[in-house]
């Protein structure tokens, strides 16, 4: 089995946390390498984003990352569709010099599904397609929000064209359905996972003390500074809780020059009278991110909308509970009142309230810790890569038997 991995747009090694490497560049490169643990190989195809990347890096036994050149690095979303052919043209004369011969082309988001319609066909391959966030999905939940007009249209074409498409859970199928009209059957339900490794509960009060956080009590949000995170109910949750604790809220991501959210969020806190408690630290590498989300009390996901809902997944892994919003893939992931609380509204109450139930209680919070580290297990990456491995595999025996 050689699989094609397609993540154009943006570089599974990038640093995470600012504009464009959120979760999807973490779930690429664990399911790579947990493929390549598994004996797949795997070449992992993105533009080159910065002019010193070298055309061809070893991410593990077996894999791959191949560097294209489509467009000068600095672009950003809203241009790349210009520079998708010269995506395509790289990566099939990558192919015919180094004599590689893929299967299965598994494209990420609907940039990369536009050149995978192209590269499995020249490829003879199959074509799986995982969107990470759909257009009409995200305009349902921010109407404010804003999406190329091309992209709706184009996720149209993949859905009718892919051989498969990949969800992370129940819910993200019957949108495609309900949506996209992509038959059900020809959806896989195969949730990502998190490398409960590097995500483990670690000794909560040295964490604290390297945050200088001792005598708060801490409510983290990780996530790009995106106003889709809805990083905003955490301030003012905070505000509301301060007569009862004293609260810190502490922000991992983004970047803190650039991001008009933190301009935002920063003026939130201060109208508030809560600047003093709110925290930015800007975007951290993952290994930083357990002795944050060990220091914290909850960590709180409010998103407007997750397809999957990653941080929350290592928050628990690290055996902190959560507090989410109920959308998308939070509402599964996070088990509401055993890992933590699922909020039935976008409200600064809402999160207020469930926050003040697990700060008035310390059994219950590690008891829902531990339940959350639990539960995580079952999401480590050599689970995922096995379900994976197992999926493509299927798909080329059904194509045999055909
Ligand atoms: N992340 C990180 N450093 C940061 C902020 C985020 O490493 O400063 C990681 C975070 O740990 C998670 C991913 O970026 O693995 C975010 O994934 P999620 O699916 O929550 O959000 P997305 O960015 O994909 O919307």
């Amino acid at each position: 089995m050689r699989i094609a991995m397609l993540c154009y747009h943006s570089c599974p090694l990038a640093r995470l946390g600012e504009r464009e490497a959120g979760g999807m560049s973490v779930y690429v490169r664990n399911l790579a390498q947990a493929l390549g643990r598994r004996g797949v190989r795997v070449d992992v195809f993105t533009r080159r984003h910065n002019a010193g990347d070298p055309p061809v890096t070893g991410m593990a036994e077996g894999v791959r990352l191949v560097h294209v050149d489509a467009g000068p690095p600095e672009s950003v979303d809203g241009s790349l569709q210009l520079y998708l052919a010269d995506f395509v043209d790289g990566a099939r004369a990558f192919a015919v010099a180094d004599g590689a011969a893929y299967d299965t082309v598994h494209s990420h988001y609907w940039l990369s599904g536009l050149a995978g319609l192209e590269l499995a066909e020249a490829w003879s391959a199959r074509h799986v397609a995982t969107f990470h966030t759909l257009a009409e999905v995200k305009l349902l939940a921010d109407p404010g929000g804003e999406e190329p007009p091309e992209r709706s249209p184009a996720e149209r074409r993949i859905v009718a064209d892919a051989d498969a498409l990949v969800v992370s859970d129940r819910h993200e199928r019957e949108l495609l359905a309900r949506h996209y009209d992509a038959p059900r059957d020809r959806v896989a339900v195969l949730p990502g996972g998190v490398d409960t490794g590097t995500f483990r509960p670690l000794d909560r009060a040295e964490a604290r003390r390297r945050l200088g956080l001792e005598n708060k009590r801490v409510l983290l949000c990780v996530g790009r500074l995106d106003p889709l995170k809805r990083f905003d109910l955490a301030v003012s949750a905070a505000a509301l809780l301060r007569e009862r604790h004293e609260v810190e809220v502490v922000v991992v991501g983004g970047d803190l020059e650039r991001d008009p959210e933190a301009t935002r969020l920063g003026a939130l806190a201060e109208s508030l009278g809560v600047a003093g408690s709110v925290r930015f630290e800007g975007a951290l590498p993952h290994d930083e991110l357990p002795w944050r989300y060990s220091a914290a009390d909850v960590v709180l996901a409010p998103s407007w909308y997750e397809s999957f809902g990653l941080v929350a997944l290592e928050a628990m892994a690290c055996g902190t509970p959560v507090v989410a919003a109920r959308t998308g893939g939070l509402a599964s992931l996070v088990r509401d009142g055993e890992t933590g609380y699922l909020a039935p509204q976008h409200t600064p109450e809402c999160y207020a309230d469930r926050v003040d139930v697990l700060l008035a209680n310390d059994a219950l919070r590690e008891a829902m810790g531990r339940a959350g580290r639990a539960w995580a297990e079952s999401f480590s990456w050599d689970a995922v890569g096995q379900r994976f491995a197992a999926f493509y595999g299927g798909l080329l025996t059904a194509e045999a038997a055909r």
